[in-house]
């Protein structure tokens, strides 16, 4: 049990969202308490940990992560159900593939470098309106209160706030010791029956090889596990890794229905997965996450020093809507034709309209 004491922020969540948002919040001098129910940040994650390159040219302190936790991916190899495959890049743009759990590490030591608190292996239970802010039972009562504790936000249904409703289920396996032809490629695969709405891939992150599926259903824990083998045994002729035991397996779900609504009431804002802040078409959701998370930090942490509204009122307004990626999440989810990529995978169109989805610039996010 933590002993109670009044905190100007409490945040839900140690991850991109709550990490971004606390550093953030901590720069401009506030005073922010983290809980998180995982015994350290790199514990059990759900994600291949793929970075677009806007992100680096936006956040900062991207700049400053350690050498050797990223490594650079040039371009995307594009599959089509018969294997048929499109090699896709553009100038000045790439990927980071990360080593995740030494990044969050990484965040969650810069964090308290800078004063923030993290309560670590402990669970968020509720939270009760107190005055000028929450009081959680546990932990005290705090001025302004952050849920950034992914897809399934405890936060949200507590303050009877928006969930998310849609989601993308997304398996990886992770194995060591593998080599891979274009390891400078993130390999991507279109297959209706394996991965409805979504994609298969293979990269080769650092220091590992990542083997993954993400599907629009849902489905049982059995029914993924069988796709994930059909995947391996499908990619076999490229990438074997059916003799080789992978060192984990993870598996979560991705929001990929818009924005949550309502994600906002006075003192208290969901961000990250929790919020919906994920892209309905791509699935990527670090990104948006980090951004979200630094823009609402400053947000507060203005509105604590009372230089600016509540951001349950004005800075959500800035928020992007999705509209035309939820129209291409719809079509895809609708329209995926094997037939038709397979016949049509190095055309013009083709090449144009997987450009737009990998390598469009994200416009930015938040002003
Ligand atoms: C298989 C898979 C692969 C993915 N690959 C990519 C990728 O390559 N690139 C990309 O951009 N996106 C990817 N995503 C999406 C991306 O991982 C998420 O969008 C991102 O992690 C969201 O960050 P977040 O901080 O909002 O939430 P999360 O990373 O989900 O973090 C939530 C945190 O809150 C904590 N928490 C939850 N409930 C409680 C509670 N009650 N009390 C205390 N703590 C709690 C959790 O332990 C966790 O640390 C992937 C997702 C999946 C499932």
């Amino acid at each position: 049990m933590l002993t109670c004491k009044i905190s100007p922020c409490t945040i839900v969540g140690a991850s991109f969202a709550g990490l971004a948002c606390a550093m953030r919040l901590a720069e401009a001098g506030i005073e922010v308490e983290i809980i998180e129910r995982k015994s350290e940040p790199g514990e059990k994650l759900h994600t291949t940990g793929i970075l677009v390159r806007d992100v680096t040219d936006r956040i900062a302190w991207l700049g400053e992560l350690p050498e050797g936790l990223t490594r650079r991916i040039e371009g995307v190899r594009l599959y089509a159900p018969s294997l048929r495959s499109v090699d896709l890049s553009a100038p000045n743009y790439y990927f980071l593939a990360t080593d995740t759990p030494q990044v969050l590490r990484w965040m969650a030591q810069r964090c308290e470098r800078l004063g923030a608190k993290i309560h670590y292996g402990a669970t968020f239970g509720g939270a009760e309106p107190c005055g000028d802010g929450f009081t959680l039972p546990q932990f005290g009562h705090c001025s302004f209160l952050v849920g950034a504790d992914g897809p399934l936000s405890q936060i949200a249904r507590s303050l009877g706030l928006g969930q998310n409703r849609e989601f993308i289920f997304g398996i990886e396996h992770e194995y060591e010791g593998l080599a891979i032809d274009g390891a400078d490629r993130l390999h991507c695969f279109i297959d209706r029956r394996l991965a409805p709405g979504y994609i298969g891939w293979v990269v080769a992150g650092v220091g590992i090889v990542q083997v993954g599926l993400a599907r629009r259903l849902r489905g049982t824990a059995s029914e993924a596990k069988a796709a994930m083998s059909a995947f391996l045994e499908k990619i076999a002729p490229l990438f074997d890794v059916r003799d080789t035991t992978p060192i984990h397996i993870r598996a979560g779900l991705i929001p990929c229905g818009g924005l949550v609504s309502p994600l906002a009431r006075p003192r208290a804002l969901l961000v990250g997965d929790a919020a919906g802040m994920v892209s309905p078409l791509t699935a990527g959701g670090i990104h948006t996450a980090l951004e979200h998370g630094h823009a609402a930090g400053q947000a507060i942490a203005d509105f604590l020093h009372g230089t600016a509204p509540d951001p349950s009122e004005k800075f959500i307004a800035s928020y992007p809507h999705f509209r035309m990626k939820r129209t291409l999440r719809w079509l895809y989810d609708h329209f995926q034709n094997d037939l038709a990529f397979d016949l049509l995978i190095g055309t013009p169109p083709v090449r144009a309209a997987a450009r737009i989805v990998f390598f469009q610039r994200k416009r930015r996010t938040f002003s």
